[in-house]
């Protein structure tokens, strides 16, 4: 049941169409039984930009307003949410939910918009990209997420599936700051297994909406596909399959490494056949994990090293034991001797690739997390903005 994908044709946007489509793919997972009556729904749609519907970057809205009236008729209490880029405030917000039509599915429908401006952060022991995620906090209004993506190609990210709409539950301002600390498509589909990882407990259900996906050149295309699975991964294998990726080039060969998908058999089909989706012509970038995401790549590291927390030792406090030197994955630890003769260790910036493997691995906490100005300021204001947002209400 796992890994089961449901595939539906859609040839338009048309309401009467979708609602029927999302219930029938519903009674195949039995949601029935998994929604519970006053159950609170975060539908993680997606949001990136301020633009029109038909643009088909962001979710459709009458696919929302079908999967909300559906889980409202099984007595779901539904929240839309998404940060969009840039910046996460309410005046952004307000802007995107009213240009995407979001504002007009609330109003016409059971279901909230989220106003929740503040995030929290979350420890990821076992991520590979990171250690701490920080997120939107309305994941922690509710019960469980229903995540409903796009199908897109990007020019710098390449395939933009189902576990990339999780990216968006990263507050606007902070997505910056991670991208900029990513420099490979294989660290950016790994971040997205970070952020998977770490809300496994709640993500119960993805849905795709591929009825008009954007191909490689950022031009719309009729795939005419609404697809579903409870397991995020065998949704994304699906639709690779579908466009004609190869599953080495993408995060499906990450989440395989990381035992969250068996990549020989990564879905099991219900619905319509899966050739009938196939196009010869999609377009696609030539993209693979090692593509960096970066062109301008000193321009990306002084970002980079501005505004992301850093490293540092103090000299008269390390015991010079060396365990942060040999852990160090890049060889930026030194052992120094100081005027007295006692070794000490020295973190050579050019080298380090901000791991925080030193930090963690220290056994006299010796190493700390130095935050940037860059970084302070910034947050300082998200933080002055949210709070000015809860004293006004
Ligand atoms: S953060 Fe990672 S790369 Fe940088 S010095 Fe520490 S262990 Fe080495
Ligand atoms: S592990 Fe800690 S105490 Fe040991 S050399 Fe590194 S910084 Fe110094």
């Amino acid at each position: 049941m796992k890994n089961l994908v449901s595939l539906i044709s859609l040839d338009s946007y048309d309401d009467s169409k979708i609602k029927l489509a999302i219930e029938s793919s519903f009674s195949r997972f039995e949601m029935d039984t998994i929604i519970k009556p006053e159950m609170k729904v975060l539908l993680k749609v997606c949001l990136p930009e301020s633009v029109q519907p038909d643009s088909a970057e962001t979710s459709h809205p009458a696919i929302v307003q079908g999967v909300v009236e559906v889980l409202s008729g099984l007595g779901a209490k539904c929240i839309i949410a998404d940060s969009p880029y840039k910046s996460f405030t309410q005046s952004h917000l307000d802007s995107v939910y009213f240009k995407t039509g979001m504002l007009e599915v609330a109003n016409s429908s059971d279901c909230e918009l989220n106003h929740n401006l503040k995030t929290f952060s979350i420890s990821t022991p076992s991520g590979v990209k990171t250690k701490s995620l920080t997120l939107l906090d309305v994941v922690n209004d509710v019960d469980v997420i229903i995540n409903l993506g796009k199908i897109k190609l990007d020019e710098k990210l390449g395939y933009l599936g189902s576990s990339a709409n999780m990216f968006g539950l990263v507050p606007g301002e902070v997505k910056t700051l991670v991208l900029n600390r990513l420099n490979t498509i294989g660290d950016f589909n790994n971040y997205l297994i970070d952020i998977i990882d770490a809300l496994k407990d709640k993500l119960i259900f993805n849905i795709i909406d591929g009825v008009v996906a954007i191909e490689a050149g950022n031009s719309q295309r009729m795939l005419s596909c609404l697809a579903m699975s409870e397991n995020v991964f065998s949704l994304d294998s699906a639709i690779i399959k579908i466009l004609g990726l190869d599953y080495n080039n993408t995060i499906i060969k990450l989440a395989n490494e990381r035992a969250f998908i068996d990549i020989d058999d990564p879905y099991e089909i219900v619905g319509e056949d899966i050739e009938n989706f196939k196009l010869d012509d999609f377009a696609l970038y030539d993209y693979d994990l090692d593509t960096q995401i970066h062109k301008n790549k000193r321009k990306q590291k002084a970002y980079f090293y501005s505004h992301q927390e850093r490293p540092t030792i103090k000299s008269n406090k390390c015991k010079g034991c060396a365990i942060c030197s040999k852990i160090c994955p890049t060889n930026a630890i030194m052992m120094r001797y100081d005027k007295n003769g006692e070794l000490y260790a020295e973190i050579d910036y050019k080298k380090c690739i901000l791991c925080n493997k030193c930090y963690l691995g220290c056994p006299y906490n010796v190493v700390k997390l130095k935050t940037p100005l860059a970084y302070k300021r910034l947050h300082k204001k998200i933080n002055k903005f949210n709070q000015e947002k809860i004293d006004s209400k």
